[in-house]
């Protein structure tokens, strides 16, 4: 049995005045059954973790470099990570991979290193409005999986999340038999690489425009085990509703 997950990307949003919001969460959400990972900003991730340490909320950053450390100005190492208070970080974001121009064996490097942290990984796949009007959706998602999944996945140090990268941050959400037949196709191909026990207990996310409007309806499509949010994780009016709607599912 997959525990249900909810993953909030703060991005490139907040100071210290937005923990109010993570504290309002951690008030609200002590008996929420899903697991719930906060990933803001790196400046806040201390005081984030400090914020949640009575809670059962997690704390994780949003990218980290491949490497231990070294001559790698304005980076982070999964071990500064780790040592901040995060317990995960998300690795292959589409707004990485289009603004750093990040390729799937370097997302694949990066959660080598995230794991020899002990850091959990939370995976982002997915494709472009002209990819899928191509027809090329699935292709691209499992060129995408392949390279960026090394050796050594297992339910327990690895989430995807599969993100549309058209319906992120947009409104735009795709139909529910798309998702269905996206997430369906990410547990196959888990199963023919790495077997059925490590397929059938990883958790895939859905990313892409999620609200509360639309969490109920998302999360009762087969296959997906929770969501990756961006813009409705800001603030815990938001959040909750999303969390409470997973509870639900
Ligand atoms: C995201 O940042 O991964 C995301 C899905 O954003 P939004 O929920 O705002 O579309």
């Amino acid at each position: 049995m997959r525990q249900k997950m909810a993953v909030g990307n703060w991005k490139m949003n907040g100071t210290g005045a937005a923990l109010a919001e993570l504290q309002a969460l951690a008030a609200a959400q002590g008996a929420a059954r899903a697991e719930i990972l906060i990933c803001p900003a790196a400046t806040l991730l201390s005081r984030a973790a400090d914020v949640v340490k009575d809670s059962s909320i997690a704390i994780g950053g949003q990218n980290c470099h491949a490497a231990t450390a070294g001559a790698h100005t304005g980076d982070i190492s999964a071990e500064m990570l780790k040592d901040a208070g995060a317990s995960a970080v998300i690795l292959g974001h589409s707004e990485r991979r289009a603004d750093h121009a990040e390729s799937s064996e370097e997302v694949g490097a990066k959660v080598c290193a995230a794991w020899e942290a002990g850091l959990m990984t939370v995976i982002c796949v997915g494709e472009t409005l002209t990819e899928r009007e191509a027809g090329d959706t699935l292709n691209v998602v499992a060129a995408q999986l392949k390279a960026s999944l090394p050796d050594g996945a297992t339910g327990e140090n690895t989430v995807l999340a599969y993100e549309p990268v058209w319906s992120i941050g947009t409104g735009k959400v795709p139909s529910l038999a798309q998702i269905a037949k996206v997430h369906n196709f990410i547990r196959a191909e888990l199963t023919t690489r790495f077997g059925a026990e490590m397929a059938e207990s990883t958790r895939l996310l859905y990313g892409g425009s999620v609200k509360p409007g639309n969490a109920a309806q998302i999360f009762a499509v087969s296959n997906v085990d929770g969501a990756l949010v961006g813009g409705a994780s800001l603030t815990a009016e938001e959040f909750i509703p999303i969390i409470s709607a997973l509870d639900a599912s």
